[in-house]
């Protein structure tokens, strides 16, 4: 039972083991309970002395802790056990409160054991970087560690390796898997000029990267300081449990004390004491979140806290963006239309100007359409994005306006056209020249492959799904209707999605909210639960409670699943405790139970609890690089 836990493959981080004090203290009471039931003739005169020596000296971290409990006046499963104990010990059953002795050992022992598992789990998670790092300063080529690193190093490194700090390539050409970190799917090309990311893998070249950005500052570095954080803050739940174990002592002793008055039996009494005490509760809740936290971290979703996951746990509606989260994000001009006068050249190339400085996909499609025609954009020299309607910029041929319908409203410019002509399922987006309408670029971005079995898997699991987009009405509903969506609404501001979303929630609804880009971040503030995707803007990722790495939907499918096991653990281990003890201590209280069976039922389901718990915890990777 006492054995350390085989953790397969890793050679890099220490496994949880038994520690050394631990097992011999265990191994000591146990032999002590054997000689007091065996009771040799020769010691028979010092068996009482023998007895209480070994119990001070086994128990000695039980008793350490409820002294500090004591001073802290708080309640817990070690005070009463002590008491147990002591009680025990004095009216002479010295085998029993060895035994007893024994299982609070055994079972800390275990506890320490599987929290250990799931903290490692989750360091084994972020420990990917590598330890030495080559650098070259000056005209020399060094190995220094990981943290000797500065800003402004260049630093080697190899294909197959992880890149040590985000920052910019110098020298080298190569293919990199950012797929970690920013969730872009597929690796991309890397060479000078551009940046890149720690922890993302560097698969075919060599590459020399200036450090811009080391350690906690790196996007590797912040999700790592998420997943830390999560671990420490206390979910609400927690602090339930430990509300509830703390009465349950008090319970335990209550009637104890009620046992002792009414039949005046010191051995239902102390039976009573022991059988309750609720750590079930306690020991498994904390697991229960970190295991959850640490199942999710490793399917590639960080959970920034266990109060999301809790909070993930009970969610009954689901609102997604349209543009990047629900869609690729990667659009394409399908078509251009210019008015009469103009050249779809003219038309393209006024609006890659205006969108150069733009960070919004559709912008993106513009500039790679301008790209693919060679045309020369020129640098605005004025821009503003006014979010969920277009650009405003100003350059050589003047002012020009990017964006839909809302925007050009706004700015008292008529479109005469009907809005869906042609194209039902692409995104129409206006171009006009110093006030004058210039053409339409019609834009089409295709469905992430998995959003249609993901919305799908959602409603199967009972919860609603919507689709909030700054979009026009024809792209959004063609959308939803490829991917099965239960509501769609067009047209949106982003301060009207967050408008609906706290709409959703004051009619009682639990929303969590996912998108991708600038204009979702008051949304998902707005929302029980903010969820970012992966490749999103950096803002979106800081708003968010829980990001989504890899982009991949499905993933938000499994955060709720992992969300809904862990409240169903907890749950379970709440009423198995309540039943366990309420049975037990009426079993007791009546002299059905001695105090050693008490004990044993006592540190038997504590240990189910756990076990229970344990359920959650991650498996073990595989390939750790
Ligand atoms: P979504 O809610 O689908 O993510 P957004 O709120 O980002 O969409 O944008 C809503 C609409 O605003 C887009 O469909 C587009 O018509 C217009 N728009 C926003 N930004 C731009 C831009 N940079 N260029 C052109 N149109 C834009
Ligand atoms: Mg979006």
């Amino acid at each position: 039972m006492a054995e350390p836990r085989n953790h397969g493959p890793s050679r890099h981080t220490s496994s949880p083991v038994l520690t050394w004090p631990e097992g011999s203290r265990i191994a000591f009471v146990a032999m002590a309970a054997a000689l007091v039931a065996w009771r040799p003739p020769a010691l028979a005169a010092h068996l009482r002395w023998i007895g209480w020596a070994s119990i001070l000296a086994g128990g000695f971290p039980i008793f350490a802790e409820a002294a500090e409990n004591l001073r802290a006046r708080r309640m817990t499963m070690e005070l009463s056990m002590t008491l147990a104990l002591v009680c025990a010990a004095a009216i002479g059953e010295f085998f029993t409160a060895l035994v007893i002795t024994l299982f609070v050992l055994v079972a800390e022992a275990l506890e320490g054991l599987t929290v250990d598992r799931g903290r490692h789990a989750l360091a084994e998670l972020l420990q990917v970087l590598p330890q030495t790092v080559r650098v070259r300063r000056g005209a020399g080529e060094e190995r220094v560690g990981l943290d000797q690193v500065r800003i402004g190093d260049l630093v080697l490194v190899n294909p197959g390796g992880r890149l040590p700090v985000d920052g910019r390539v110098e020298a080298g050409h190569s293919f990199v898997d950012a797929a970690a970190i920013t969730g872009e799917p597929v690796p991309v090309e890397r060479q000078a000029g551009d940046w890149v990311h720690a922890g993302s893998i560097n698969q075919t070249g060599s590459l020399d990267v200036r450090a811009e950005r080391i350690g906690p500052d790196t996007t590797f570095g912040r999700i790592v300081a998420a997943v830390e954080q999560a671990e420490q803050t206390r979910a609400p739940i927690q602090k339930l449990a430990d509300r509830l174990a703390g009465y349950l002592v008090y319970f335990a002793l209550a009637c104890a004390a009620a046992t002792w008055l009414v039949t005046g039996n010191l051995r239902s009494t102390i039976s009573v004491v022991i059988v309750a005490g609720a750590c079930g509760i306690a020991a498994g809740t904390p697991l229960a979140v970190l295991g959850g936290i640490g199942r999710c971290a490793r399917l590639g979703i960080i959970i920034k806290g266990g109060v999301y996951l809790e909070a993930l746990g009970r969610i009954d509606t689901v609102v997604l963006d349209k543009t990047g989260t629900l869609t690729f994000g990667f659009p394409e001009v399908v078509a251009i239309e210019p008015e009469s006068g103009h050249t779809p050249e003219a038309v393209l190339g006024c609006a890659a100007m205006a969108e150069r400085r733009s960070e919004h996909p559709l912008g993106g499609a513009i500039l790679r359409q301008a790209g693919v025609l060679g045309l020369a954009v020129e640098e605005p020299a004025q821009f503003q994005a006014l979010p969920g309607q277009g650009v405003r910029a100003l350059g050589a041929v003047g002012q020009v306006l990017v964006g839909n319908r809302t925007h050009f409203q706004a700015h008292g410019i008529a479109f005469n056209h009907p809005q869906q002509a042609g194209h039902p399922s692409a995104t129409e987006i206006l171009v006009a020249l110093d006030g004058q309408p210039m053409g339409r670029v019609w834009v089409a971005d295709r469905a992430r492959g998995e959003a249609r079995a993901a919305i799908q898997a959602l409603q199967a699991m009972g919860v609603h799904t919507l689709l909030l987009t700054g979009d026009a009405a024809p792209a959004a509903a063609a959308l939803g209707g490829e991917l099965g969506i239960g509501g769609v609404e067009a047209g949106l501001l982003p301060e009207q999605k967050q408008e609906r979303i706290a709409d959703l929630r004051k009619r009682g609804r639990r929303v969590a909210m996912v998108g991708d880009g600038i204009n979702d971040a008051p949304a998902l503030m707005e929302a029980e639960v903010g969820i970012a995707m992966g490749s999103g803007a950096d803002v979106t990722r800081e708003a968010a409670d829980v990001v989504l790495l890899g982009d991949d939907l499905m993933k938000l499918v499994e955060a709720l699943r992992v969300a809904r096991r862990m409240r169903k653990v907890i749950r379970q281990n709440f009423a198995g405790t309540l039943a366990v003890d309420g049975i037990g201590v009426g079993l007791a209280a009546f002299g059905w139970l001695n105090p050693l069976l008490a004990a044993f039922i006592h540190v038997a389901s504590e240990l189910a609890f756990i076990l229970n718990a344990t359920r959650l915890l991650p498996p073990h990777s595989k390939n750790n690089q």
